[in-house]
């Protein structure tokens, strides 16, 4: 098939087009507007997958709202605190915010799992979750997802700012690992 692109060693196949994206996004952002409206939500977007999803979801919001960017840094904590996530560049106060945070991708769920505490801690008003992609079946730490663009199978993918080894992020639309042989 001639629609296959390759990514490093890997050839991808086209699975979500720019404009159902698009048309998913606006759908979402649509219905945030609605839950949002004088509320002002303050938008923490997790980079660097998410930078695609964030600035077409926030471009289609048609209400105040406020938007910062932060990077999550994993690194080995203490024998009793096991792997710890930090956030890097939150320097918005939360206290009393509603807060929605954007991700790229959910997996497994361990990233976001592990650090919502750390934002509940501040207490925000109120803390919920969207995202442009859900693997329900990856599932090992369950999440309450509150906006979901699209769930998929747990298949890997690359583009509209999901990288397969720092590639491919570029691709407006959405690929999908091609299984080997088929
Ligand atoms: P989790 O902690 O939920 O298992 O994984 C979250 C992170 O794993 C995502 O933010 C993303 O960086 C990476 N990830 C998980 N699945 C995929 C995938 O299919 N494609 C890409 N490019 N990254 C993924
Ligand atoms: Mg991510
Ligand atoms: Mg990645």
């Amino acid at each position: 098939m001639s629609n296959l692109i390759q990514v490093h060693d890997k050839f991808f196949e086209p699975y979500l087009t720019e404009n159902v994206i698009q048309e998913k996004i606006r759908e979402i952002a649509c219905q945030i507007s609605a839950d949002y409206k004088d509320k002002r939500p303050l938008f923490i977007a997790i980079l660097n997958g998410s930078f695609m999803f964030s600035a077409d979801l926030f471009k289609y919001l048609p209400i105040d709202a406020e938007i910062c960017f932060i990077k999550l840094a994993s690194y080995k904590g203490t024998k009793s605190t096991g792997h710890v996530i930090t956030a890097i560049g939150l320097d918005t106060d939360i206290t009393g915010r509603d807060v929605i945070i954007l991700e790229d991708i959910i997996d497994t769920g361990k990233t976001i799992t592990q650090f919502l505490p750390q934002l509940q801690n501040q207490q925000p008003k109120s803390l919920k979750i969207a995202v442009l992609l859900h693997k329900p079946e990856a599932t090992v730490f369950p999440v309450d997802i509150d906006y979901c663009c699209f769930s998929i199978p747990d298949k890997f993918v690359v583009g509209y700012g999901l990288d397969y080894d720092g590639l491919g992020r570029n691709l407006p639309q959405i690929y999908r690992l091609k299984e080997e042989g088929a």
